[in-house]
């Protein structure tokens, strides 16, 4: 049998070929061929948040550089407010169990910083997290006070206060921060806090977690019990004279030892 000539076989080829690669490719996403990331950086940057959260990852300094999209969008979506609601529901759940002696000798503590206050306006202008701190620009959006606050936790705080907790806001912030540190959390909707603790100069070069569990401590010699503590950092949560049950709050931006 006789072959049909090569010009024609080529052009059958092309004929044949190029409809089933133009409809593969229509339908397939190839990863990151559009400018989007890769479904195994999707997957590890997952959990690498996971293994941040459940303190798994210990100290780090900054985001994995790969992640900072993935991070990006956990903060701007809804995912991260939702966090924080149901999170504030189970402490609410917990505070309702707790029997208030009446006596303003029950405690439930709060954190500031990505706890009762969000600084994302900062560190959406800072990489989320992927280039290392910079105490200066951050202490001038600090002195700005005009970090808003967190929904569920404005709510949680509300309802411990009518539950006839005694609030103390502890926070790494410095007592130079006192004035603006009250005015932001007014301004945000926090009100009528029985103490707020600020590292004094007695406290510089503490860890966070020696300076917080000090102060925690104090407040038990003079007769307070901590029936709850709420912060982003472990440090908050961790050390000694700690809470009867502690809340973490996500953070995937920041570690402080
Ligand atoms: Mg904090």
């Amino acid at each position: 049998m006789a072959s049909p000539p090569r010009s024609l076989s080529i052009s059958f080829f092309v004929l044949l070929i190029i409809p089933i690669i133009s409809a593969r490719t229509s339908f397939i996403k190839l990863p990151g061929s559009d400018g989007s990331r890769s479904a195994a950086t999707n997957t590890y940057c997952e959990s690498w948040r996971l293994a941040a959260e459940t303190n798994n990852v210990g100290t780090w300094d900054v985001i994995p550089s790969i992640c900072v999209d993935s991070v990006s969008e956990y903060l701007n979506g809804d995912q991260y407010g939702s966090d924080y609601g149901v999170i504030a529901d189970y402490a609410l759940a917990f505070a309702k169990t707790v029997q208030i002696s009446g006596d303003g000798k029950d405690v439930w503590i709060f954190d500031i910083d990505e706890t009762l206050l969000t600084n994302i306006d900062y560190y959406k202008a800072h990489g989320y997290g992927s280039i290392p701190y910079d105490s200066n620009s951050y202490n001038e959006w600090v002195v700005q006070g005009t970090a808003p606050a967190f929904d569920a936790s404005l709510r949680l705080y509300n309802a411990l206060k009518k539950l006839g907790f005694t609030i103390v806001l502890l926070t790494g912030r410095d007592e130079d921060q006192r004035s603006v540190t009250e005015k932001n959390l007014r301004d945000a909707g926090y009100l009528d806090w029985e103490r707020l603790l600020l590292r004094g100069r007695e406290d510089q070069g503490k860890s966070a977690t020696n300076y917080k569990s000090e102060q925690r401590s104090k407040l038990i010699v003079e007769g307070f019990k901590i029936h709850g503590n709420t912060g982003d950092q472990w440090s908050d949560l961790l050390g000694f004279a700690v809470a009867v049950r502690s809340f973490k709050v996500p953070n995937p931006m920041y570690y402080i030892p």
